[in-house]
């Protein structure tokens, strides 16, 4: 049996963290979001016992049980006692380490392959719970659509579907290691958000209301390193971007517009310093 599912990159229309859990985790409070630029996993399930193998077309991933969505696959064969051999293949065409949760989304894409291939019969907010100890972004990643994510990101609240805005995903020649980002959190100085407005402009269908409390914590941490990030975003802002900001810890940038000529006015004004540059809708 061979099944194909589209992983969508994710976004952080807000990223906030209230405060540190005692065992040094982090607890979340994000409005995330998917857009259209994916990913795309297959997977054939073999009829004789055997082990997981992954393939991917990027020469920087890992092929073993570093690949997020080997883990993915390992967590269901081993809780359901499935022995099946099972081939992944990825095409990439999310960014990778970009804050854009390409590898969540792929391992989410594999929980939710298995879950009805097997017939599993488990729930979103089952698979979602299970994925937790993958990376606190693939519960939201099972979703796939827009939600308030909190607690350790187990925690998925759906929020109404919103109109198709387009969007302009970008990514420096830069390289941010989020372990290092989340260490410099400094929690007497964060800056937190308002989601509660966000999230009630949101439910309003209130897109312009719902712009002015997006953001993310994390950008004057990353922007201490990297000022490119800062420059992109205001060029975004100054072509006319409804909202730019910075996705996860970085390094894209992701500018809304809520035309498709807004957003192409915005590519073409950034391709010339930046070459990876995706225009895409929101999901
Ligand atoms: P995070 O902020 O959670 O580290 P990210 O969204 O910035 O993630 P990813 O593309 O998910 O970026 O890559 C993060 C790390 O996960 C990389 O170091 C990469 O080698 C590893 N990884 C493992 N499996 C995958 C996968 N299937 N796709 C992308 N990266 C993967």
């Amino acid at each position: 049996m061979l099944i194909t599912e589209k992983a969508p990159a994710k976004l952080n229309l807000s990223l906030d963290t209230p405060r540190r859990y005692f065992d040094g985790m982090l607890k979340w409070d994000m409005v995330m979001v998917s857009a259209d630029l994916a990913d795309y996993v297959t997977v054939e399930i073999h009829d004789q016992p055997g082990e997981i193998k992954v393939y991917t077309d990027s020469s920087f991933l890992p092929n073993d049980q570093r690949n997020l969505a080997f883990q993915a696959a390992n967590i269901l064969r081993n809780r359901f006692h499935r022995r099946e051999g099972l081939t992944i293949n990825i095409k990439k065409n999310i960014p990778v380490a970009a804050g854009l949760g390409g590898g969540s989304s792929d391992a989410a894409a594999v929980l939710r392959i298995l879950n009805s291939a097997w017939d599993l019969g488990l729930s979103l907010e089952e698979l979602a719970r299970l994925s937790l100890s993958i990376d606190s972004d693939v519960p939201y990643c099972v979703y796939g659509k827009l939600a308030h994510v909190t607690e350790h990101g187990e925690k998925i609240e759906l929020l109404p579907h919103q109109p198709h805005y387009w969007v302009v995903i970008a990514k420096q020649q830069i390289s941010v290691s989020t372990p290092q980002i989340l260490r410099q959190i400094d929690y007497t100085k964060i800056k937190h958000l308002e989601n509660e407005k966000l999230i009630e402009s949101l439910e309003n269908s209130d897109w312009q209301t719902a712009t002015k409390y997006m953001g993310n914590v994390l950008e004057p941490l990353t922007m201490r390193y990297y000022p490119e990030i800062k420059r992109l975003k205001d060029k975004m802002i100054e072509l006319g971007a409804d909202v730019a900001q910075m996705s996860g810890t970085g390094p894209s940038v992701f500018a809304i517009c809520h035309t498709e000529s807004r957003a192409r006015r915005v590519q073409n004004g950034i391709s010339g310093f930046c070459r990876n540059v995706n225009i895409v809708t929101l999901l």
